[in-house]
């Protein structure tokens, strides 16, 4: 199976574990439908000038913003720039940020966007300005209170500072139409790392409930980016031993484990993790499927399914990427006794930090680092004993308890609002 396939799965995983939620709820079939149908979806061309090899020529690249439901509040999703990116994977992960907003009890709805581009491929200047076209052509349908921005894959905080000065030239300076911005112009102290930091604390509670030690437990994370390089830190601060990183180009091994802090430092000066000294090279196919103590997918979707499935010999999955698992793998790890902490729960520290950022713009008051942090914990520690009850109380797996949780509070918004 190519990766476009895998991504084309995207929507049929949602469905399925959908379906296995709506089992258990008494809904009819048009809430069924109301659920699971996009609020608008909107598709732009762009045209860009770029230049390779010293010729300009033009490009014409597509963007997306996806704005699942909005009874709980305003849409609210990534924006991922990605050469692969297209709608229905856009699609599935927005309707994914509207279970996740609604499992974490935040006012808002679920929305996600993207580009299909390399940003590797473009210069910061042509980055900018198809940033700021992409800005400009999605800004009537973008608002403080309509939908808030924040960074995916492929995206960060200088994108998110684009936006918002673009954004800004329209409607004045507004740093709560974007999350995950820098610092300087109203981002939140955190908020870089409160996605990986999110997934640490739930590992290390998930950890406890299967009798994982994490001092010592040893861990495979696949992705070095924003999340999985935070995470990777986070964990080994918690005494994990990381024994095995990686990123787009591949994998680095050691059994002893590796020094995090050095990972992060090679790449910055090389850009990848290829040739860290002290590691052997494995493969990202290699690398899920290691023996250890715990396994987080923290890059792409898609990355486990029904042909790798039967090997993963971690018991304990924890998603940190949205979507890692595809319906008919989740299955089968299941059959296989392994746990799987799903993505809504998993990785919801980053739009929780993202909710706080967006407060404190509207509060026009910045909070201090350990009051988000202690907040973040706080909350996500609170909806994972709520998911572990539910799940243990219906005897069902933890996927389908965030998903009958988050489900009955859209669906009880959409009832009161009469959508
Ligand atoms: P990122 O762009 O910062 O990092 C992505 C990482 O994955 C990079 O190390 C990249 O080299 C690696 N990668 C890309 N293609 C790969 C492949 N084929 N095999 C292995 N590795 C590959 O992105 P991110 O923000 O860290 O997001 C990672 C995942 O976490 C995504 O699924 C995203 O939707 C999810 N997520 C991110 C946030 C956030 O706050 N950034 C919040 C919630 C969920």
């Amino acid at each position: 199976m190519n990766r476009q396939d895998k991504k084309c799965d995207c929507e049929d995983t949602q469905r399925h574990f959908l379906n296995r939620a709506f089992g258990r709820l008494e809904l009819d079939d048009a809430q069924r439908d109301l659920l699971l149908s996009p609020f608008r979806e909107t598709l732009i061309s762009i045209p860009l000038k770029v230049r390779r090899n010293g010729i300009e020529v033009l490009r014409t690249f597509t963007g997306f913003r996806v704005q699942h439901n909005h009874a709980r509040g305003p849409f609210k999703g990534g924006l991922r720039y990605h050469p692969a990116s297209n709608l229905r994977e856009i699609r599935a992960l927005a309707q994914l940020m509207t279970w996740k907003t609604a499992l974490v009890n935040i006012p808002y709805g679920g929305a996600k966007g993207g580009i299909t581009v390399d940003p590797g491929e473009l210069h910061r200047d042509e980055l900018e300005v198809l940033t700021k076209r992409f800005a400009q052509k999605m800004g009537p349908l973008l608002g403080v209170h309509q939908d808030i921005v924040a960074p995916d894959v492929g995206t960060n905080p200088q994108v998110m500072a684009w936006i918002l000065e673009e954004y800004s030239k329209a409607h004045g300076y507004t740093p709560g139409i974007v999350t995950g911005k820098p610092l300087e112009l109203g981002g939140s102290e955190g908020r870089l790392e409160a996605t990986g930091h999110g997934v640490a604390t739930i590992t290390r509670q998930a950890a406890v409930d299967h009798g994982i030690r994490l001092e010592g437990a040893r861990i495979v994370i696949q992705g070095f980016g924003n999340v999985g390089s935070h995470l990777a830190q986070r964990l080994a601060e918690l005494g994990a031993t990381i024994i095995a990183l990686s990123d787009a180009r591949g994998g680095v091994l050691s059994e002893q484990g590796i020094d995090v802090g050095a990972a992060r430092a090679h790449v910055r000066e090389h850009g990848w993790l290829e040739d860290l000294p002290g590691t052997e090279f494995v493969s990202n196919a290699e690398l899920l499927e290691l023996p250890c103590d715990i396994l987080i997918p923290a890059a792409l979707e898609s990355v486990i399914d029904c042909d790798n499935a039967e090997r993963i010999k971690a018991p304990l999955i924890v998603e940190a990427a949205n979507m890692p698992v595809t319906h008919q793998a989740d299955d089968i790890l299941r059959e296989r006794g392994r746990t799987v902490v799903p993505d809504v729960l998993a990785n919801a520290g980053g739009v929780l930090a993202s909710y706080y950022e967006w407060v404190q713009n509207l509060q026009e008051f910045p909070w201090e680092r350990d009051t988000v942090f202690y907040r973040l914990e706080e909350r996500l520690l609170r909806v994972y004993g709520e998911v572990r009850r539910h799940a243990e109380a219906r005897g069902v797996d933890l996927r389908t308890a965030a998903y009958e949780l988050a489900i009955r509070r859209v669906a009880d918004a959409i009832s009161l609002r009469g959508f």
